[in-house]
């Protein structure tokens, strides 16, 4: 029923809004800037009496578990096993839960192994016979890299084959080059993505010691075949935990950090972009103007499910960047 409402939808991206918990030890601020209202509007106060409504497709208020999330965002996993490609994305700045929401932590698993696994579990449970398959890479400074490509650790290794973008010429987007696995089993998948990600190019800003200045994207990918074995189709999802949204000034970054910055901040203006053209029905998509956007240009479209998660901090502190974020959010709804 979920799944029908969903795909009966005029359109096919949703907008969430996830609003990060206060830490113990942590405030607030003067103001509760942030508060969410009902299931589907953030409210945020910006004086003392001024506050102005954001309204989403859903909202998770700071005590929403990841078992809240997973069951809104399984009908995407699932039109993927339909036929659909699929993208899900974690935006937001340093700090606010993207992580959290993608990868998770062992005793409170994330967006990423609940979808591995809703995948199998559904590819078994049809009449069908799958074939999934397993790839992970970065991109970092515009660069693309392939996070399960076994990394050289010695001068006489080979280095990583350069990644590109091909369009074939049913307009289905391919990475040459890119390692893809074939994965028989939950466990297996899971393994592979616990790999890719420590090869995850992280830094410290001012933001979060942990911060990761890259977009984080994992392809899934599964090929039905048919009653006589016969290959019927291949689809795909991306699940991408975003490079932070936070403008670059604010972080004080120089140097490295500073253009680490600016190839985030402009990707994600790039992103936004195309969403925005896709939910107008432009006939221009501007799908060239990033390597992000690039990589997703089959994924992101008419006949594809699309999911953003914006996330948000609750804090007066974050206040600029929180109304970056719900700027954007209404940009791509
Ligand atoms: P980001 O990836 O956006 O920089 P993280 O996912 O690393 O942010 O989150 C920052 C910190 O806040 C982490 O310690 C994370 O575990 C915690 N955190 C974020 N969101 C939640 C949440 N919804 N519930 C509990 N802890 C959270
Ligand atoms: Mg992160």
């Amino acid at each position: 029923q979920v799944l029908n409402d969903f795909l009966d939808l005029k359109g096919n991206i949703r907008v969430f809004c996830r609003i990060r918990p206060i830490r113990i030890g942590e405030n607030f601020g003067r103001l509760r800037p942030v508060v969410a209202s009902e299931s589907s509007d953030v409210v945020l106060k910006i004086g003392d009496n001024k506050s102005k409504n954001y309204s989403f497709d859903k909202v998770f208020h700071p005590g929403s578990s990841q078992d809240e999330v997973f069951s809104e965002v399984e009908p995407v996993i699932k039109s993927v096993l339909d036929g659909y490609n699929a993208c899900i994305f974690a935006y937001g700045q340093t700090g606010t839960g993207k992580t959290f929401s993608m990868e998770g932590t062992p005793d409170s698993p994330g967006v990423v192994p609940r979808a591995i696994e809703a995948l199998f579990k559904q590819a078994v449970e049809s009449n069908h016979t799958f074939l999934i398959s397993f790839s992970m890479l970065e991109i970092y400074l515009g660069n693309l890299k392939d996070l399960l490509f076994t990394h050289p650790t010695k001068a006489t290794d080979p280095l990583p084959p350069r990644l590109s973008i091909k369009t074939d010429q049913k307009g289905g987007i391919e990475i040459d080059n890119l390692v893809a696995i074939q994965v028989s089993d939950f466990n297996q998948a899971l393994r592979l993505y616990r790999l890719g990600c420590r090869f995850r190019s992280t830094a410290s800003t001012n933001s979060n010691a942990t911060s990761s200045r890259s977009h984080c994207m994992i392809r899934i990918s599964i090929t039905c075949f048919d009653a006589l074995e016969r290959r019927r189709e291949t689809n795909k999802i991306w699940l991408v935990d975003l490079g932070g949204s936070e403008r670059v000034l604010k972080t004080k970054a120089w140097g490295r950090r500073l253009d680490e910055g600016k190839a985030i901040n402009l990707s994600l203006s790039a992103l936004g972009d195309v969403i925005n053209a896709l939910q107008r029905k432009r006939r221009h998509v501007p799908y060239r103007n990033s390597k992000l956007t690039q990589v997703l240009k089959d994924s992101l479209g008419e006949d594809s499910k699309t999911l953003m998660l914006v996330h948000i901090s609750p804090k007066e502190e974050d206040l600029c960047e929180t109304i970056c974020s719900l700027n954007f959010a209404t940009r791509v709804k």
